[in-house]
Formats: structure tokens, sequence, C-alpha cells
């Protein structure tokens, strides 16, 4: 069984008293209007509230991080590790988002390091994939998205490998206000799935949860929620809206129980 998820990444926003209005609001109405038994509903805040957060959290709400050193412990002005993130409660950690690669400049080198150490600590990676919009426009989206599973994520054991949460994020559409019509989303979705599906079988593909992300919103979720193998949302600018994150989460137990 595929679980739902709706994920919102916080990016650099929000300084500590927004912060913890945000999560109360997303809290106190995850509890009264969702049915979290059907959908994990996960925030990604900065790094320094994530203990506060933990500290507010009196529901099945999970907390995670929006990224992890590689190292261990040690000589490493600023960087932050697994272990530190465990002892502050996060479960989740985002890798592979094309802001980290494009903006910081990760590659699939550093990437694996990363999901190795996340893995080893028990924090579990919601690893991005995407194409750009010139990668799109020559027609190589899924030889893009493809290799970028090979090289990140193919090193890994299959009981590695079904820890994960994947999300197909177009990078023309993230912060961009375009999103991905859901049949190109689809396409993707059903792509990475059999990719995976000829790497690790069929069970291991067929369990495993893909989500959309790019200018998700309360407007286009539903039509994208509808599709097959599009199993939640990797949310931006629409997580940092309590009540549209909170619709966004009811939409997709709406959609796919509807089914
Ligand atoms: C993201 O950054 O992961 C994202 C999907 O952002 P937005 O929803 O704002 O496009």
């Amino acid at each position: 069984m595929r679980k739902h998820i709706i994920a919102g990444n916080w990016k650099m926003n929000t300084e500590l008293g927004e912060a913890l209005a945000l999560f109360t609001e997303v809290k106190t109405m995850a509890k009264a209007e969702v049915d979290l038994s059907q959908v994990d509903i996960m925030v990604f805040p900065p790094f320094t509230y994530l203990f506060s957060l933990k500290q507010l959290n009196d529901t099945a709400l999970l907390i995670g991080a929006q990224n992890v050193s590689w190292e261990d412990k040690g000589a490493f002005t600023g960087e932050v590790s697994a272990r530190m993130l465990r002892s502050v409660g996060a479960t989740h950690v985002i890798l592979g988002h094309s802001e980290r690669r494009e903006v910081f400049g990760e590659d699939n080198s550093m990437l694996i390091k990363k999901i190795n150490v996340a893995l080893e600590n028990s924090l579990t990676p919601v690893f991005c994939v995407g194409e750009t919009a010139a990668e799109r426009e020559a027609g190589k989206q899924i030889d893009v998205i493809c290799k970028q599973l090979k090289d990140g994520l193919f090193q890994l054991e299959a009981d590695s490998f079904k820890k994960l949460v994947l999300a197909y994020e177009p990078v023309w559409a993230i912060g961009t206000g375009l999103t991905a019509s859901p049949g190109q989303a689809q396409e993707i979705h059903a792509a990475i799935r059999s990719f995976i599906s000829g790497h690790y079988g069929d069970a291991l593909a067929g369990d495993l949860t893909i989500l959309y992300g790019g200018s998700c919103n309360t407007k286009n979720a539903a039509e994208l929620f509808r599709e097959p193998d599009i199993d939640g949302g990797l949310i931006g600018g629409a997580s940092l809206k309590a009540r549209d994150f909170i619709d966004i989460a009811k939409t997709l137990t709406a959609v796919k129980n509807r089914k």
C-alpha cells in the first residue's frame, strides 16, 4: 500500500514567531479536519525552528529538515548532521531539491553521501528529481529524470530504497506559478515507477510514494491528485498558508478515497 503524503517545504521563510504561529495553525486545522490515518502531513521548516516545532507537536504531524550534512560530526563549520536532526525530532529530510542542486552546486556524489547518512540515521529522504525547461523543450525529460534516479539512488539495496519518498519537481514549475498539467505529471510519475520497477521489481515500485511538486495549490491539487501515479504533493509557496496547506491535504484524501 502506498502512503499518501502532503509535505510543506517552507524554504528560507518565516521568523520564529511566524513559524510557531504557522505550525500551530496547521496543527489545529489538521487535528480538527483531517483524518491523519489517511495522509501523512509533514512540514520542513528552517533548521532553527525544528526543536520548537517538535515541542509544540501534539499530533501525528511529521517534521523534517531541508538539508543534512554527509558528515557525522567534527570540524565542519556551518553543517548540521543527521544525528543532530534526529535529536531534535526530525524524521525526514529533503534531498536533491533543484534549488540545492542549482544554487548550491549539490551533485550526485554529494547526494549519494547525504542519502546514505540519512538512511543510516533513520531519517527518510524525500528525494527530488526534475527537468529544466530547456530539457523539456528538447524532449529529454524522461532521460534526465531516469539518469538522476540511476546516478543518485540505484547504488542502494532494495531494503534501503524502499524507505525513500520520491518527488517529481519539474524545475520550470517550482515557484513560478507554472504547473505541469495532470497529463504531463502522470506521464513522468508512471515513467519513474516503470524505471524503478525495471531495477527493483514491480512490488517495490508499486509501493513507492511519488509526490508531485511545482506550484501545486488549492486550485490545481484535485486534478493532479486524481492521476493514478501521483501519491501526494511537495508544496512550497502554498505551504506557508495554513488554510491552503490543509485544504490541499483534504483534497488528497478526498480524491484518493473516491477511487
Ligand atoms: C518546492 O520548492 O519544493 C516547491 C514545490 O515549491 P512551489 O510549490 O512554491 O513551486
